[in-house]
This record gives structure tokens, C-alpha cells and sequence, in this order.
């Protein structure tokens, strides 16, 4: 009698345990699905956020015909190569890498400086020294170093003249390259850079050299070891590359034991190559 009425609640008990079970299982499925639906909101918004322009908008993907008017990289059957480095806005005592100019200057090696019109207004005696330097070229990296993609032609336009304007009047320099703010590059903005003479120029070796998590010998390896015929190498001169000063002269010594000559991207044009001007 005792047993049935134990196997009776063993059994209740069981019930109630399955039961249970049951329900946490539910629970569990409907959380799960609660938490997919949350991602899926989240990531939409993100893309929607993006597309709106919310979020800076990093084009690396251009229809062919865009990517077509766009330098990404010289000669592939050629063993030559160019440093290009970028002067966005900058200012302050630490804004002009000068061991970098030094050396280049020093290793003699010719380099394309993307000099952007707010660092050129605020570096007036470095830009005396820079434009002293016979193989060293200058190209266009806009006045404000807004983003650009979205902008007007008109704006485009005026951004791109006021720094022309000041590298002929002032430094007796002219300039066929422009390299736009973040890298990026929208069919509008292209057609603008192009209606005023100019080639826009990206790069096929982004350096990294404003990442403070990268270390010199890693730089140097990076940049030495995935360099490439034509290759269009970019860092920074406007002390936004922590190692670069630092990795310099061994990016150099490396690339040279490599065979590679340095060149301006002026002469990367040069070069004769069907395609040369496709990434
Ligand atoms: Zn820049």
C-alpha cells in the first residue's frame, strides 16, 4: 500500500518534473528568438544608419567604369614602386614627421606627398622645405579633408582649386593627383577630381601606420613582405604614423634588397601597361 501510493507521487512528481521541463524548453526557444530578433533590428538599423551616411561611409567597392578612372596601381611587369604620404589636417609641434623627411631626403628617395590645404596653411616653413626637394611631387588631398563622397561638384570643386591655387601661387608647384579624405571615392566625386585635370589615386598597400597597435618590425615586415610591382604604398607625414619615422629606413633598405626602384606616381603613369590602372 505504502509503495503504490510512493510509485503514485513518484509518478505525480514526474509529471510535474516533465512538465516543467517542458516549459523550460519553450522558454528557452522563445528567449532565443527574442535575442535573433534583437540582432536582426540592430544590424538593419546599422545598415540603414549606413546607407543614410550616418556612419562614414568607406567605399572600396566602385562600378568598373568608376574604378577604371581611379589609379590604384602602377605597372605589375615593372619593378617599381611608390611611397605616397598623406598630410591630412594636422597641427601642434608633433604635426610634421620630420624624421621622415629626413629620411627620405637622406636615402634620396623620390616621394608623393598628399598634402591636404589646412596642413600646407599651417606648416608654412616645412612647406619651404618640402618644396625644395626636387624629387619629391605633391598631390591634392582637398582643403578641408571632409568627407567627399556626398558632396556637391560645386564643393568638390572649390575644395580642390583653393589648395591648386596655393601649391602654383605660393610653391610654383602643380599637381595632376588627388587623393580623396578616408579613401573615399563615390562616381560624382571621381567625375569632378577628373573634369579638373586630375587622376584621383588610391593605393593597393594601406601601411596601417596610424594604428597604435602595430609595432615597427611589424610595419616593416607588413609593407616589405606584401609589396607588389607598381605597388602605391600609403603612410602618414603629418606625425599620425606612430612607427612609421621608426620603420622608415628599413621599409627602405628591405624593398630596395627586393629589387624594387623607387618612383613618384607621376612616373608610375608612365609606365606602359594594359592594365595598369585596374586593381
Ligand atoms: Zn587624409
Amino acid at each position: 500500500m505504502r509503495g503504490r501510493l510512493l510509485e503514485e507521487k513518484t509518478g505525480r512528481a514526474n509529471v510535474f518534473e516533465a512538465m516543467f521541463a517542458y516549459f523550460l524548453f519553450q522558454y528557452e526557444c522563445m528567449m532565443r528568438r527574442t535575442f535573433l530578433l534583437i540582432y536582426c533590428l540592430i544590424f538593419s538599423a546599422a545598415m540603414c544608419f549606413l546607407h543614410a551616411g550616418i556612419f562614414p561611409k568607406i567605399q572600396t567597392k566602385l562600378a568598373p567604369r568608376d574604378s577604371a578612372l581611379v589609379f590604384f596601381h602602377g605597372s605589375r611587369s615593372q619593378k617599381s614602386i611608390a611611397l605616397t604620404f598623406d598630410a591630412c589636417p594636422a597641427y601642434g609641434p608633433l604635426s610634421f614627421d620630420r624624421k621622415v623627411f629626413q629620411t627620405l631626403v637622406d636615402s634620396q628617395v623620390p616621394a608623393t606627398l598628399f598634402l591636404s590645404g589646412k596642413w600646407i596653411r599651417a606648416h608654412k616653413k616645412e612647406m619651404e622645405e618640402l618644396a625644395a626637394i626636387p624629387f619629391f611631387e605633391f598631390g591634392n588631398h582637398s582643403y578641408s579633408h571632409h568627407h567627399m563622397a556626398d558632396m556637391s561638384a560645386d564643393s568638390i570643386v572649390q575644395e580642390l582649386q583653393r589648395v591648386q591655387k596655393t601649391l602654383f601661387n605660393v610653391y610654383h608647384k602643380t599637381t595632376k593627383v588627388f587623393r580623396a579624405p578616408f579613401g573615399e571615392l563615390s562616381s560624382g566625386l571621381i567625375q569632378s577630381v577628373r573634369s579638373l585635370g586630375l587622376t584621383p589615386v588610391q593605393f593597393d598597400l594601406a601601411s596601417g601606420d596610424p594604428d597604435t597597435s602595430i609595432s615597427k618590425e611589424r610595419l616593416v615586415h607588413y609593407i616589405v613582405r606584401s609589396a607588389r610591382n607598381g605597388s602605391v604604398i600609403v603612410m602618414h607625414i603629418n606625425g599620425r604614423g606612430r612607427h612609421t619615422a621608426e620603420a622608415l629606413p628599413a621599409v627602405i633598405e628591405g624593398l630596395r634588397k627586393r629589387g624594387f626602384r623607387f618612383v613618384t606616381i607621376g612616373e608610375l603613369f608612365q609606365k606602359p601597361d594594359t592594365d595598369a590602372k585596374k586593381r
